[in-house]
């Protein structure tokens, strides 16, 4: 597919920055690395190729009754967004419970179950109408979190970081393409925690789909190749702790199995 089909409103301009981003990556002159930096990737299902990820962009309260229950009011909330570290990317393969250690400094670590799009294309003012085209791939993600220091945090008007945005917050499972699963519009999701169903929900409850939540992005960010979109998760959220399994499923997607050590 033509990329600058994806550009509702850029123009040449935004075409001829999105060609110069295809080779920020390489190396500039005859200057070398001091040292290697490892590129978080994740597998891409039904091939031997896999996906760099370049940024990790999450939505906050994007289903109305999971946004009641951290105390907002769904029918005025514009969307918002934070990003976790690339490096937070945990990969859970299908078939297989991964031990994923509980983190250091909280006293109360919740799961988030939530549909993960990864964009094979990007852009600028991409029309929701034509985001999907920029998605390569899905899978299903846990967007871990510091509950009680994201509160805090909260409470005193400072950053999130350290309630979301910290070392292993990213489990999810491998990509499945695109174009192989269609898009994910509507569909149960639900969380398991030892066997308990905890998060039970369909994607149709989303309050900004997956679509909008690409075009939101590009209005604030450059999208790249490699960004993914955690979509947001759905009321009943809570707390795992050592010991505990967690089983997320989206229709449509492998199950992940993750375990908490
Ligand atoms: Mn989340």
């Amino acid at each position: 597919m033509d990329r600058r089909k994806v550009l509702s409103g850029g123009g040449a301009a935004a075409v001829a920055a999105l060609a110069g981003c295809a080779t920020a990556g390489a190396p500039s002159g005859a200057s070398r690395t001091v040292f290697a930096v490892a590129q978080p990737t994740l597998p891409i299902v039904g091939t031997s190729e896999v996906f760099p990820v370049r940024r990790i962009y999450c939505i906050g309260r994007n289903y109305a009754a999971h946004s009641r229950e951290m105390g907002s009011d769904p029918t005025r909330e514009p969307p918002f967004f934070f990003q976790k570290p690339t490096d937070a990317v945990q990969i859970v393969p299908p078939g297989v419970t991964v031990d994923h250690p509980y983190p250091t400094l909280t006293k109360n670590y919740h799961y988030e179950i939530e549909l993960v799009a990864a964009l094979g294309k990007g852009g600028r003012d991409i029309a929701s109408d034509r985001a999907l085209e920029c998605v390569l791939g899905y899978t299903v993600g846990l967007d871990m979190t510091r509950r009680d220091l994201q509160r805090a945090m909260g409470d005193e008007k400072k950053p999130w970081e350290i309630g979301k945005s910290f070392d292993r917050s990213a489990p999810m499972g491998q990509l499945q393409p695109a174009a192989k699963t269609g898009p994910f519009t509507k569909g149960a999701i639900w969380l398991r925690v030892n066997g308990e169903l905890k998060q039970n929900a369909n994607l149709d409850q989303m309050i900004w789909s997956v679509a909008e939540q690409i075009s939101k992005l590009s209005r604030a960010f450059e999208l790249m190749a490699g960004d993914i979109i955690y979509s947001g998760t759905p009321e009943n959220v809570g707390p795992v702790v050592s010991g505990d399994v967690m089983e997320g499923h989206i229709d449509g997607l492998p199950d992940i199995r993750v375990k908490v050590v």
